[in-house]
């Protein structure tokens, strides 16, 4: 498969982008986790992308369509991908456009995954990642077996830096000025489809409905 999930940060696109890959092989290309390790690893990029993350902001269009374009070339795109908080913003899904055409790629669908502000905020606010595999976790329901500790790479499982309540509004803010208008541009292009993600698993059901998977 070859998607888009879109949705505001906290919608689940992550969990729902590793459920989807179990399904055929596709990968998951999440552009905050390749940004992450760029940050933990003190390379260029990261020095480049750290104070807008921390601040809840969008790092540079230039910056995030140099690594998709890379990206998007290697070898394991072929059995197909699931984007996760890419694109971002109008600029960025037009230069993708180009770009799949350009390598002859065609999208199955934009899957917006569509959440409550109150369950978003909640579900970011209890949310820690696992700083070095990036496993997902939740303090409420679904926290790592032993506390503070990654269950599957036993890395550290820690909140967010851009996961406290001041970068977490901020961060709501910016998906509404620059990432909601995606959904009206991909309506106008025919990729829109409207998942309603209470869950990971309602979300991944009805796209698997959509993409008439059993
Ligand atoms: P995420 O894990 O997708 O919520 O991304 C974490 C942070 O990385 C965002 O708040 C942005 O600072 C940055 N980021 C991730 N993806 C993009 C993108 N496509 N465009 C701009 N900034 C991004």
């Amino acid at each position: 498969m070859r998607l888009i999930l879109l949705g505001a940060p906290g919608a689940g696109k992550g969990t729902v982008a590793k459920m989807l890959t179990d399904l055929d092989g596709s990968i998951q290309i999440s552009t905050g986790d390749i940004l992450r390790s760029a940050v933990k690893a003190g390379t260029d990029l990261g020095k480049q992308a750290e104070a807008a993350m921390k601040a809840g902001e969008l790092v540079s269009d230039e910056l995030i369509m140099g690594i998709m374009e890379e990206r998007l070339q290697e070898n394991d795109c072929a059995a197909g991908f699931l984007l996760d908080g890419f694109p971002r913003t109008i600029p960025q899904a037009v230069d993708l456009k180009g770009l799949l055409s350009k390598l002859g790629i065609k999208l199955d669908g934009v899957m917006n995954l569509n959440v409550s502000r109150d369950v978003i905020l909640d579900r970011l606010i209890t949310r820690r990642t696992c700083v070095d595999c990036g496993e997902i976790y939740n303090v409420k329901n679904n926290p790592p077996a032993k506390e503070g500790v990654c269950n599957k790479c036993v890395g550290a499982v820690v909140q967010r830096d851009d996961e406290t309540e001041e970068a977490i509004s901020k961060r709501l803010d910016v998906f509404e000025e620059q990432t909601a208008p995606l959904v009206g541009h991909y309506e106008s292009e025919g990729l829109l489809v409207d998942i309603e993600a209470t869950s990971s698993v309602v979300a991944v059901d009805a796209i698997k409905r959509f993409l008439k998977i059993d």
